[in-house]
């Protein structure tokens, strides 16, 4: 059994009732951030989750990037953001993706990646699993392989993970609410 780690993570997420709008629990990362300690153990904790063999680390903005970034310094691996529409500024691959109302897009750079990379997708949170499972359609839509989704937060009751069917799901702690 591994030994339990002197700092909980859960400690350093902090619940907003009713943000941004009545009847979401918002998950606040920023206690997190902000402990040197807890940022690190959190960084350490998806490291030692990540499969092996691993040519890049997919973030997807924006809250994606802080821990997709710091799981790339950790490890030595390169870091390939994914973007809201019209920032990326070379060629692009989009794809459009369901939000509560109406649809957005994402977009990845399309030189970033290829059949011979195989990665992982990271994120801040897993709610209903639209937006990772975009992410993951981008990136084999380059012909890249998803070995993993790696999140910090999944919200259990919303079951984000039957979207990302085919991709195995890794989170640290996991919310009923
Ligand atoms: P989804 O596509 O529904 O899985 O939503 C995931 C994205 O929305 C993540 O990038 C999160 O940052 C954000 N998100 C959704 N629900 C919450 C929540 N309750 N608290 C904080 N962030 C959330």
């Amino acid at each position: 059994m591994t030994p339990k780690p002197a700092i909980q993570l859960r400690d350093f997420i902090r619940n907003i009732p009713d943000f941004p709008k009545k009847g979401i629990n918002f998950k606040d990362i920023s206690p997190l951030l902000a402990n040197g300690e807890a940022f690190s153990e959190c960084t350490s904790e998806l490291a030692f989750h990540m499969p092996e063999n691993i040519d890049a680390i997919v973030g997807i903005e924006s809250r994606g990037f802080l821990f997709g970034a710091a799981l790339a310094q950790l490890t030595g691996i390169g870091f390939v953001p994914i973007r809201k529409p019209g920032k990326l500024p070379s060629e692009t691959h989009a794809i459009a993706y369901e939000l509560e109302y109406g649809t957005d897009l994402l977009e990845i750079h399309r030189d970033a990646l290829n059949h011979n990379h195989r990665v992982v997708v990271v994120d801040d949170l897993l709610a209903t699993g639209g937006t990772a499972a975009a992410t993951v359609q981008l990136v084999e839509k380059l012909g890249a392989e998803v070995a993993a989704c790696l999140f910090v937060i999944e919200l259990g009751a919303l079951n984000g993970r039957s979207k990302l069917d085919h991709t195995p799901v890794i989170s640290l702690l996991n919310y009923d609410d």
